[in-house]
């Protein structure tokens, strides 16, 4: 068992946009065998971008598994995107994932975005190699690379090649562990290489690199850190070991160098992930929970024998039903079998396993812990839960999802597509939880929501493409919501005199806002029942509590839902005959919404954490249209030419940002954003939402 487990790598690229992701994933695919034909990204062929929207924008959206071979070890690339409109996204990848690959454009060194998916890979201890890319590129400077990977990473990066050559120069590499050289026969586009002692011009630079390495990689071997002390040769196996546990701690971070569309550096990055990427037994083991109250924690270990737990980190439809992508975190899986899934506390059963590749799938008996693969035959699972044998009921830490901030409303074309509809968005919201769909009654209308313009625009095609539902939108618009200022009390009372039995419900509660200790606003709205001497007989507080729910779900203001609110049930009355749980909901109701008026609501509105990429001769201009959406610069920076702004912008002041920045920087102006926060609308702002402007 272990020595399959020793040999099996899961790992992700994680990159800024246009570092060059895809193209380093399809090569790596097409080195390990599993594709027989390159196909390039600027012709929307390559293997891991397969959906229509990526090779549109050319960015990598969903994240793919594919399974591939290299020198006797098993290789499963997980496509992480990249695009921190997607942080969901990404975090539900890098969760999966052993080891990664960061990939760097050589002219441009950590970029914007970078940091944040690396980050996020920090955030779950992500032993990573660093891919040094596009060292053929004019303004290609593997040491400014280099160097800010360790400024503005705050990470270890130790090259253990380095460049022979740059841009049209750029004609191989210097291995500094084996010393020795590798060329690469540009005519070929890398097909070929050749392997030849270091060339004297960069003899003394390889030396001192290869000291630099020594230097760092020594405390991780004692035979290493022996031999560098006193100053005898390194073994190149010691070198090998150092590096490896350096990496695997998280503690060092192997350089490697090359051009992914010239294929140079590929196989060697291959022999880096063999070499220094943890296995799933180098890893820590997963913690889960179990007990009513999940108190309880267990060590989830890649032991095939234990019981079976899994978590479904990607849900994608298929032809031919649904493919969930699952990790296996301990136990076999066997096809035909039933699992439990321990967030919705469902059976469920698993009729197919698959192993993906790029462009094929293979059936398989089935799956055991470590691995990871596809199966068919799930009905209720959701991306994030947990699967485990069925007596064997614990649960994996769950993925946490921001809230959607913007909607839009949708309305069916025809009646067939409205028939489709609920269908439709039941698998979109499947595929992607940040993603969500609500029908409102009064209006008719059916509402989707999610992270931000794109977000919705990709999910609007995917319904209308992919799903064949034809449907109308409306204009996006921000999902505000509402909460409260000072304290005030509320009474709602239910009394119905009919016929026969009548209705009568009867309280009186005290809304707050809901603060922590720090005084800032928490925003889950809380319920304490403070009746004393059974004013409310406890039967029905759970259904005036129900009441108060429902009517948080819509505010005074203008209907948003309301967050942040401490309500306390202080007194009421009854009827011994005609109270009932549908009389003290509805007194519930009332209650809260005469609470809530008399409590000063307020406007929140969702700001969002927007990076803005630009030459810096626009910089003033940009600057002064950010400031003017009530933006506000948290950091700039300069790289080179380059200018990053960060900045926080109230959503509502971003639609249409991007035709807008595309003017203003010739085309040259670049953004992401994600959500960060709900903030206080200003008043005069409020006003004028409230007012229909
Ligand atoms: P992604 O957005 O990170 O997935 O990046 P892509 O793989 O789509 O690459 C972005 C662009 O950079 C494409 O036009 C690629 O052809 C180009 N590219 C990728 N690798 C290299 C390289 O090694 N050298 C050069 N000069 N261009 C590259």
């Amino acid at each position: 068992m272990s020595e399959r487990l020793g040999k099996l790598r899961n790992i992700g690229i994680m990159a800024h946009i246009d570092a060059g992701k895809t193209t380093v994933s399809e090569r790596i695919l097409y080195f390990s065998g599993k594709t027989y034909k390159i196909g390039e990204v600027h012709e929307g062929t390559a293997v891991m971008d397969y959906l229509e929207e990526e090779q549109k924008r050319g960015i990598t959206i969903t994240s793919a598994a594919t399974k591939c071979f290299w020198n006797g070890h098993i290789i499963n690339l997980i496509d992480t995107p990249g695009h921190v409109d997607f942080t969901a996204e990404v975090e539900r990848s890098l969760r999966v994932l052993d080891g990664a690959i960061a990939v760097f454009d050589a002219s441009e060194g950590v970029q914007a975005q970078s940091e944040t998916v690396w980050r996020q890979g920090k955030k779950y201890g992500l032993p990573c190699l660093c891919f040094v890319n596009k060292m053929d590129k004019i303004g290609a400077d593997f040491d400014m690379c280099v160097a800010s990977i360790r400024e503005k990473l705050q990470a270890h990066p130790v090259p253990i090649q380095i460049p022979i050559g740059a841009e049209s120069d750029f004609v191989g590499l210097v291995d500094l562990i084996e010393e020795k050289a590798f060329f690469y026969d540009q005519l070929e586009v890398g097909a070929d290489w050749r392997e030849e002692p270091i060339p004297d011009s960069l003899k003394d630079h390889a030396q001192v690199a290869r000291h630099d390495l020594i230097e760092a990689a020594a405390e991780f071997d004692e035979e290493l850190l022996d031999a560098y002390l006193h100053d005898r040769p390194v073994s190149v196996e010691s070198l090998y070991r150092a590096i490896r546990k350096g990496t695997v701690e998280g503690k060092l971070h192997p350089v490697l160098v090359g051009a992914a569309l010239r294929n140079m550096g590929i196989r060697r990055l291959l022999n880096a992930v063999c070499d220094f990427l943890p296995s799933p037994l180098d890893r820590p083991p997963a913690v889960a929970f179990r007990g009513e109250k999940q108190e309880q924690k267990v060590e989830i270990v890649p032991d095939e024998k234990k019981p079976f737990v899994a978590l479904a980190f990607k849900i994608t439809a298929d032809k031919h039903g649904d493919l969930y992508f699952l990790r296996i975190y301990q136990g076999t899986l066997r096809k035909g079998s039933r699992v439990l899934n321990t967030n919705r506390n469902r059976k469920e059963n698993i009729t197919r396993i698959f192993e993906m590749h790029a462009n094929e799938r293979f059936l398989l008996d089935e799956a055991r812990a470590g691995e990871i693969v596809a199966v068919v035959g799930l009905k209720e699972t959701l991306t994030g839960d947990t699967l485990t044998d069925t007596h064997y009921p614990v649960q994996l830490e769950s993925i946490r999802f921001p809230e959607t901030v913007i909607s839009m409303s949708i309305e069916p074309k025809s009646a067939a597509d409205r028939t489709k509809l609920g269908e439709a968005l039941r698998i979109l919201r499947r595929e992607d939880p940040t993603f969500d769909h609500t029908y409102d009654e009064e209006t008719g209308q059916t509402l989707i929501s999610g992270m931000g313009e794109l977000h919705l625009e990709i999910l609007q095609h995917k319904l209308i493409r992919d799903l064949g539902v034809d449907v109308r939108v409306g204009k996006p618009r921000v999902a505000y919501k509402e909460t409260i200022s000072v304290p005030a009390e509320g009474e709602g009372k239910f009394v119905k005199q009919t016929g026969g039995r009548g209705q009568y419900g009867h309280v009186i509660i005290r809304v707050e806002p809901n603060l922590d200790e720090s005084g800032n606003l928490c925003r889950e709205n809380v319920f304490v029942n403070a009746v004393i001497g059974g004013t409310v007989p406890k039967e029905y507080i759970p259904a005036a509590e129900s009441g108060i729910h429902e009517g948080l779900g819509s505010g005074p203001l203008a209907g948003y839902p309301v967050v942040g609110v401490k309500v306390t049930l202080l007194d009421g009355s009854y009827h011994s005959v005609d109270s009932s749980d549908l009389a003290f909901e509805q007194a519930g109701v009332l209650a809260i919404r005469d609470a809530l008026s008399k409590a000063q609501p307020i406007l929140l509105e969702p700001i969002m954490r927007v990076q803005i990429i630009i030459p810096d001769q626009y910089f003033g201009a940009v600057q002064g249209n950010l400031i003017s959406r009530r933006g506000v610069i948290t950091n700039t920076e300069l790289h080179g030419t380059t200018r990053v702004i960060d900045a926080r912008v109230p959503l509502a002041e971003m639609f249409g940002y991007s035709g807008e920045l595309r003017g203003a920087t010739a085309g040259r102006g670049s953004f992401t954003m994600e959500p960060l926060t709900y903030e206080r609308v200003p008043e005069q702002i409020s006003e004028k939402i409230l007012l229909g402007y």
